[in-house]
This record gives structure tokens, C-alpha cells and sequence, in this order.
């Protein structure tokens, strides 16, 4: 089998994202430039929306990985990582980052002019270890920035109480006290009021997009998630709210007149797990069985519905509910995200990526895999592979594994 690089891309604003992703790293080296601070920190958090509101400029480094897959950077990252001692056995955007911030950034290099340097970093006392240690190490490399250590608990959505609320509320309430302090920015709270308003339109209009995923055929398939790229940089923004609304007018057009991602298509696909950052295109592999996959549980947890005139305590609720819901912390909630969104679109199969890069979101996959055929009776297959590092990946292996459960499928609607 070829290896699939590129991803067919069937949406007319996917090739526009191109644009928005490259506006948003031209503003972070501009904002460095122009003296506003600048400060790095994990995605999934309520913290984004306050930077904005703030007029500081986020950076997101996991974000930046799939930019050094997508460039094919990510080799001399790792080389970088594993010959100061990290191993290859960790995630890849520990040993991406780390050898990024040590290597390439250094001699300047790098896709959109790399990332500006942090003034702030917000130290994550929560979500995976690997993202503990991320920050950890860029806390060595840039001994200038000045560090938040961010407190959380790590509770599983359906055990999230009052309690925890209240505390995920004082954290924020520190945070702008402390950016404060070291940017002399104040919060205003009006301004954040907006923020948290244009957030929550994001979200609105990507549950909307997501919503014509149950059409027949399907008009967008996983090899668009490029476009998921607002909902991690640019929550909070005028941008993302007008890249989504032509997102939402291109594929409701699309659904609208029947025009499907493939002309006769047999199966829906679910993927399970991170995509391969470095082989897009592999979402495309299953179309010659007339196969699409339809829907991935990634994307799912990027909305979460915020009041905009409750701002602190949304943002409280996004910190804490956020990383549980796509990792192992809430297996239970993943599951019935899965179990839902395979009723929802219709799945014929399910694939599930066991990524050996990512731990916290393969553990559990056992269990939905048997509630999927026990409950649903939808079939699956796990595929070794990794998000970052294609050292992980065997294509033929790949190959053996997707064409005899797309054939197991095929025989099964057969019969049905
Ligand atoms: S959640 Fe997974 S991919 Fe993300 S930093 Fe943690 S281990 Fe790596």
C-alpha cells in the first residue's frame, strides 16, 4: 500500500484554515515583537479565554506538534529529546516539544517563524503526567518566564461537585490575580463577559457542524479535523466564530443537496483515539470499500457550552470537565460519548487507534469496545499506531488489519 500523506481535502474552507492557522502564529511572533506577553500553556482549559480577554497572547506547544508533523519536523525533534535522555516510549509531544524548544526553535528554522519565546507559563497541576513534565522541562529551558502553577483536581465528570467547582473558581480567580501582577493587564469584566459570549458561539457552531455528520452521505469526513485548530488557539475569538459560520454554511450546502464526501458510500466509520498527525490521508484509505469515517471522539470534547454571564464559573467548569472527557479519568462518560455518537451517525464500525504515544486516552478502549458490541452490536478493530511518531506505525500491518474488517463489515450489511 502507498502511504497516504496528504488528506483529500473536499471542503472549500479546509484550504482556508490554512490561512487562519498561519494569521495565528504571525500573531504570536508578532505580539513578542510588539511587546505583549506572551505566555504558553496547556489546551483544554479555561485559561485561553481569559488571555484574550486580557490582551495576552496564548501559545499552545502540544498544538504545535501536529504543525512539526504536518512540516515532517518531528525526526529532529525526537532526535533532539532522545539523545538528552527521554525515551521513546513517552508521548510524542513530550519528546516533540522538548526537542523542539532544545533544537529547532534555537536557530530559528521552523514553520511560521516558530514560536515566539514565553514571558508566562502556566504549569499544569492536573491532566496527564507527560503534560506535567512538558512544562516542567520548558520551565528549565526559558528560567525568565514567569510560572502559575495551576492546582486541579482531577475528579471524573460524573463525581464533579460543588466543592470542586468553588475550587476550580478560586484557581481562576488567582490566575488573574497573578497575570495582573506580572503584565500590570487588568481583567475587564465586561471584556470577559464578551470573550466567554464568543466562546460559547464557537462551541454552539461547532455542535451545529457536527450536527450534519447524521446525513446520508455524510458531506465532511475525519480528514477535515484540521479544522479543529480554531477550537484549540482561537476560542474567545471574532475569527473562529466567522471560520466556523462559513464552515457551517459550506457543509449545511453541502448536506442540504446530498453531495457526499463519496459518491456510493457503504459504510460510517468511527475513530476512537488522537488521528496520525504525520498521515492525515489514512482517514481516506477505507473509501475504496466505500467506507468514511464519520465521526472521532477527539473532537467531541473541544464544546462545552459556557454562560457568558457567568463567566469565571463557566471557565471553572471547562478546567475541570475538559481533559476527564476525552481521557481515562471518566471512562464511563467517554464511553457513553462513543455508545451516542455511534447511535447518532449511524456506525457501522468502529476503529480504535491503541496509541502508544498516548496512554490516558487508550486506556479504556477495552471496555467500550465490548459495551459497543454487547449493547449496540456494532463491530470494532484496534490499530497499532501513534500520534506522532511514524517509528510506531506499520503500514502493511495497517493495511492487513482495516481490509479484512472493512470486508467483515461489507459481508455483515450483506446479510443484514
Ligand atoms: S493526553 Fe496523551 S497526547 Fe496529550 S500530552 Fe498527555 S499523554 Fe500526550
Amino acid at each position: 500500500m502507498e502511504k497516504q500523506t496528504k488528506s483529500n481535502k473536499r471542503l472549500k474552507t479546509a484550504k482556508e484554515l490554512q490561512k487562519v492557522v498561519t494569521e495565528y502564529y504571525h500573531q504570536c511572533t508578532a505580539a513578542k515583537v510588539e511587546g505583549k506577553p506572551v505566555g504558553w500553556m496547556p489546551p483544554m482549559n479555561g485559561a485561553i479565554e481569559i488571555f484574550y480577554a486580557m490582551d495576552l497572547q496564548p501559545v499552545f506547544p502540544e498544538n504545535w506538534s501536529p504543525v512539526c508533523a504536518a512540516f515532517g519536523l518531528t525526526p529532529q525533534n525526537f532526535e533532539v529529546s532522545e539523545q538528552m535522555g527521554y525515551s521513546r516510549d513517552l508521548c510524542g509531544y513530550l519528546r516533540n516539544i522538548i526537542g523542539y524548544v532544545n533544537g529547532l526553535m534555537n536557530d530559528k528554522e521552523s514553520p511560521f517563524g516558530g514560536l515566539p519565546e514565553p514571558d508566562i507559563l502556566l504549569s499544569p497541576g492536573g491532566g496527564c503526567v507527560p503534560v506535567m513534565k512538558i512544562f516542567q522541562a520548558i520551565e528549565k529551558r526559558f528560567p525568565d518566564a514567569k510560572v502559575f502553577f495551576a492546582d486541579l483536581p482531577q475528579v471524573p465528570v460524573e463525581d464533579i461537585r460543588e466543592h470542586h467547582v468553588a475550587y476550580a473558581i478560586c484557581e481562576m480567580r488567582r490566575l488573574i490575580g497573578f497575570l495582573t501582577e506580572v503584565t500590570g493587564h487588568r481583567l475587564d469584566e465586561e471584556k470577559l463577559k464578551n470573550t466567554v459570549a464568543l466562546s460559547d458561539r464557537a462551541c454552539e457552531l461547532w455542535d451545529e457542524i457536527m450536527t450534519f455528520r447524521r446525513y446520508k452521505p455524510v458531506p465532511f469526513s475525519a480528514a477535515e479535523m484540521g479544522i479543529m485548530f480554531v477550537m484549540v488557539t482561537l476560542q474567545g475569538t471574532q475569527t473562529a466564530v466567522d471560520f466556523l459560520t462559513k464552515v457551517r454554511d459550506e457543509v449545511r450546502g453541502k448536506a442540504d443537496s446530498g453531495m457526499g464526501v463519496i459518491e456510493n458510500e457503504k459504510l460510517r466509520l468511527f475513530w476512537d483515539n488522537i488521528p496520525l498527525w504525520y498521515n492525515m490521508g489514512l482517514f481516506n484509505y477505507f473509501e475504496k470499500f466505500g467506507g468514511v469515517v464519520v465521526a472521532e471522539t477527539y473532537s467531541a470534547a473541544w464544546s462545552l457550552r459556557m454562560d457568558p454571564n457567568d463567566p469565571i464559573r463557566s471557565l471553572a467548569m471547562k478546567s475541570l470537565t475538559s481533559y476527564p472527557l476525552v481521557s481515562c479519568v471518566s471512562i464511563s462518560k467517554r464511553k457513553e460519548m462513543v455508545l451516542k455518537a455511534c447511535r447518532d451517525y449511524a456506525i457501522d464500525g468502529v476503529i480504535f487507534h491503541r496509541n502508544k504515544s498516548c496512554v490516558p486516552i487508550t486506556l479504556g478502549q477495552m471496555e467500550i469496545k465490548r459495551e459497543l458490541e454487547y449493547q449496540l452490536g456494532i463491530p470494532s478493530v484496534i490499530i497499532d499506531a501513534d500520534h506522532m511518531d511514524d517509528r510506531n506505525f506499520s503500514v502493511a500491518q495497517f493495511q492487513t488489519r482495516a481490509d479484512a474488517f472493512m470486508e467483515m463489515l461489507l459481508n455483515k450489511k450483506m446479510n443484514s
